[in-house]
Parts: C-alpha cells; sequence; structure tokens
C-alpha cells in the first residue's frame, strides 16, 4: 500500500485512507485561478484543514504552490481516486506516466461507478433522467417494493411544486443546522484576508460566517438536524421562494456532499427511514431522494458522458457578455426584487436553492443571452458548492438549453407571471410582473417574449414551445416590448 493523496472534494470516511498515510494538498495556484466566492475558498480550506487535523500524524498536508510541487516535495508516488474534473484528470494521468501517481482507483463518492453508468448509457438515444432515477431507485433499493415504487408513483413531483404559504414571511420550520466556528476558521480567514491584502487574491462576494458543515461530525448533524425537523416541510414547498427565508426547508447538504463529507446512498438512505419511521412524509422524502441519488448523480456522469467540449455548447447562439454589475454580484443598483434579493443572497452567502438559480439567475441570463460557457465560470466561481462537474450540465443543460436539448425537453424561461406565484416578491417590486411594455413592464415578462422572438427559428422544432411560440403572434405590443428590451441594453433592471 502506498500513501493515499485526498483531493479537497474526497474527505469523509468512505474515501479510504492507505496503509502509509493521507496526502493532502493546499495549492496557492489553485486557490487564485479563479476569481472565486470568498466564502467558496473558506470552506475548501477550513474541510481540508479540519480533515488533516482529524487524521493527525497519519496524514501529510501540504501547503505549496502547484499540486506538482507538492507531489515533487513529498517524493513517493501516491495512489488516488478518480478526479471530478477533466482538469485534475489530465493532471493526474500524466502523472502516471512519470510515476508520481501509481494507480487510480474509482471514486466511492457517488453510488454508481462509471462504467455502470456507461453500461446503462450504451444505446439509448436520450439520456433522460427519468429513466436513470428508476434506475437508481431501483438497484439501490429505495423507496421500492419488488418493482414497484412506494406509494404507487416514481415521482410526487406535482405535490412538490406549491407556492408559499399565503402570507408568510417565512416557512415556519426550524432553522437549518448551523457551525459553529473553530480555531482552524480563525486561521483560514486570516490567511484569506493577508493573501488578498499582500499577495494579490482576488475574490468576489462578502466574507461572513460560516454556514455550511465542513467535517464528517458537522456534516451528520445537519443532515440528523435536516431529518428530524425540515424534511417534512421540504417537499411541498422546494421550488417556493420567500424573501425573508433564503434557506425554506433545504438541506443546505449540497457543501459537505461535494465536499466528499456524506456518501449519497447514505444520505438518501437516511430519509427513506424517516419515512419508513413514520416521521416525514412520501412526497417529501421522494423529492429529496430525487436530488440525491437522481438528478446530483445524473449530473456527474453525463458531465464525464458528454466530453470535456460540451461546457462549450451554445445551441441558441448566446454571446452577450455579462455585465459588471451581474458579474461582481453589486445587487444594490438592481430595484428587481427577486433579481435585487437573489443577487445579495450569492454575495453574501454563495448559495441560493435550486429556484433562485434556475428561474431568477437562470431565467435572466437566458433572456439576455449571456454566453452560456461564461455563464457556467460563474454559477461554478460564485457557489460555494459550484465544481466543474457540477455547472456544466446544469448551466449549459439544464438551464440555458445551449446543449440543443440534449439534456432539457425545453428551456427554463418563464415571465414574471412564474416568480409571482411561486414567491413573494412581486408585491414590493416597482415592477408589475403583468406588464409586459412602459416604465412598471417586469423585465422577466417582457424579457420571456424577447427571448421568444430572438429564438423563434432555433426553438421551431421543439413541440414543447410550438405553443408559446404561437403565443407571440397574439401580442399586439411585440415589436415596442422588443425594443424597449433592445434599449434596456445592460443596465441593472
Ligand atoms: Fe421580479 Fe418582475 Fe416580480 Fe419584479 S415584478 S419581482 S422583476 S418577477
Amino acid at each position: 500500500m502506498t500513501r493515499r493523496w485526498l483531493f479537497a472534494d474526497q474527505l469523509g470516511p468512505h474515501f479510504a485512507t492507505g496503509r502509509d498515510g493521507v496526502l493532502l494538498v493546499e495549492s496557492r495556484a489553485a486557490l487564485g485561478r479563479r476569481r472565486y466566492h470568498r466564502q467558496k475558498l473558506h470552506l475548501v480550506l477550513s474541510a481540508l484543514r479540519h480533515r488533516a487535523a482529524e487524521l493527525g500524524g497519519s496524514a501529510l498536508l501540504l501547503r505549496t504552490d502547484t499540486y506538482r510541487e507538492a507531489l515533487a516535495q513529498l517524493g513517493e508516488p501516491v495512489r488516488v481516486y478518480e478526479p471530478t474534473s477533466y482538469a485534475a484528470d489530465a493532471f493526474v494521468r500524466r502523472r502516471l506516466r512519470t510515476g508520481e501517481v501509481e494507480g487510480v482507483d474509482p471514486t466511492p463518492g457517488y453510488s454508481l461507478p462509471r462504467e455502470e453508468f456507461a453500461r446503462w448509457a450504451g444505446g439509448r438515444r436520450q439520456l433522460r433522467m427519468e429513466d436513470f432515477y428508476r434506475f437508481q431507485r431501483q438497484r439501490l433499493d429505495l423507496l421500492v417494493e419488488g418493482d414497484r415504487p412506494t406509494g404507487g408513483r416514481w415521482s410526487f413531483d406535482d405535490e412538490n411544486r406549491e407556492p408559499p404559504p399565503k402570507g408568510a414571511r417565512t416557512l415556519g420550520v426550524p432553522a437549518a443546522y448551523r457551525p459553529r466556528e473553530s480555531d482552524i476558521d480563525a486561521e483560514v480567514r486570516d490567511d484569506l484576508d493577508r493573501w488578498e491584502r499582500d499577495e494579490g487574491l482576488e475574490t468576489v462576494g462578502h466574507d461572513g460566517p460560516r454556514l455550511f458543515a465542513v467535517t464528517r461530525r458537522e456534516a451528520l448533524a445537519a443532515l440528523e438536524r435536516f431529518v428530524a425537523h425540515r424534511l417534512g416541510a421540504f417537499g411541498p414547498h422546494e421550488d417556493a421562494m420567500l424573501r425573508g427565508d433564503w434557506t425554506m426547508a433545504h438541506s443546505l447538504l449540497s457543501v459537505p456532499l461535494n465536499l466528499g463529507l456524506l456518501s449519497p446512498v447514505e444520505v438518501a438512505e437516511r430519509a427513506v427511514q424517516a419515512f419508513h419511521d413514520g416521521d416525514a412524509p412520501l412526497a417529501s422524502v421522494e423529492g429529496f431522494v430525487r436530488q440525491v441519488v437522481g438528478w446530483r448523480e445524473y449530473v456527474w456522469h453525463t458531465y464525464w458522458h458528454f466530453g470535456p467540449s460540451y461546457r462549450h455548447r451554445n445551441g441558441l447562439g448566446a454571446t452577450a457578455t455579462i455585465p459588471a454589475w451581474f458579474d461582481d454580484l453589486e445587487s444594490d443598483g438592481v430595484t428587481a426584487a427577486c433579481l435585487s434579493d437573489v443577487l445579495e443572497g450569492v454575495r453574501d452567502r454563495g448559495w441560493v436553492h435550486h429556484i433562485p438559480r434556475l428561474m431568477v439567475l437562470g431565467n435572466w441570463a437566458a433572456q439576455r443571452g449571456y454566453d452560456p460557457d461564461a455563464l457556467t465560470e460563474w454559477f461554478q466561481t460564485r457557489f460555494v458548492d459550484g465544481y466543474d462537474w457540477v455547472m456544466p450540465p446544469n448551466v449549459v443543460g439544464m438551464s440555458q438549453h445551449a446543449d440543443g436539448g440534449a439534456m432539457a425537453t425545453k428551456p427554463y424561461v418563464s415571465g414574471g407571471a412564474y416568480i409571482d406565484r411561486m414567491s413573494d416578491y412581486c408585491g414590493g417590486c416597482r415592477y408589475d410582473p403583468r406588464k409586459r411594455v412602459g416604465d412598471d413592464a417586469c423585465p422577466f415578462t417582457a424579457g420571456y417574449w424577447a427571448y421568444l422572438d430572438r429564438n423563434a427559428e432555433r426553438l421551431e422544432g421543439n413541440h414543447r414551445m410550438a405553443r408559446p411560440l404561437q403565443g407571440r403572434h397574439r401580442l399586439s405590443d411585440l415589436e415596442a416590448l422588443v425594443e424597449q428590451e433592445r434599449a434596456r441594453g445592460d443596465d441593472p433592471p
């Protein structure tokens, strides 16, 4: 056995350590390669250093400029688990040739090995998430009775799309788990301050108290708190947004899951156990299991399946540059209540849940025709749970429909009516979600029709878009609306 080099997203006990110990590397160059959210860097460094402290003498934490330097300093070969990006994969392959990496083992970070996904995908014309999810449920024996799904349905999605409770400012569920910062966090904060001040490290977003689990102990506590107090309310309101409640009933487990502190199967099994114990309703549990072993794993596998060029796909020819206010998370100049609040959330926490990501930020970007490659980079660096494998399928495929429909059967764009139904934003906004034209025209409503008009030809063959595309011909003010949106330019709405 040789020393095991564990990457910064392989920090849980299911990533077995080598008999001769563990190598952990903090690469200063990797931290500064992109303009990451300050809190993202904090979480990764904190997780790495906490893991090194837990492992004690059996772990060697090297702080070097590059990974290459770390391997040279170590001076002996290491074994690794499959890394989680094309760049890291190429690095590992080069080091295999030099002998610095002795071998690459399949990652235990996901429930389905890559060869098995390839077998599942082989010969399928379309890789439908629904089919993959059923395959996962059956294979992992989650909410199934024989061949049948528990409750008679594979999906309870239609019960999980409720708007927020009327008049409520918050969902009213017990707060999510909140970690207590340690001396390691203080040290990480000092280092980041110093690197920003003296070494030109550029970050984006605000620093703030650590909100997410970075150790195994914290991750298990976060899981237990979610299952005991919040899972029941998760399902019905998983798509709803409230200005005064950024967590709603979401689990906040994407960070510890993506740091490799929890295995997806243990998380899903714990939720299923809560259903069997009578502690959470089936619709909520099913919705959660779908996210963890369905969507999340589907995204992981499609990242590899579609290849490295996937993130550059641009099926709708969107080439607009992301404006500085959006890029820098400057929510102050934005008067659209929804966009302002969501940008503020990203600035202050590096995290908003999946609907603000998809139906506010992604929707906005699609309507304005932001370049999907740049937008993928934006999501990857601005979100504390964003990784190279996470964002291309989510942004290029799901959100921007830039892959020609390989992942999603239609673009996720909507007017202000959707945001109005699913949130409390519009009541306090200077715009009116029903208005398309004029000073108080909702930029999402106008943007929706402008998007359809601009992309009509490219979306023509998509039968799910036939009705919306047809609908634009009934608008007497379409021309004025398109002109109004053109005149809006890059300015914040
Ligand atoms: Fe957002 Fe439009 Fe509603 Fe304002 S009116 S909050 S811009 S959807």
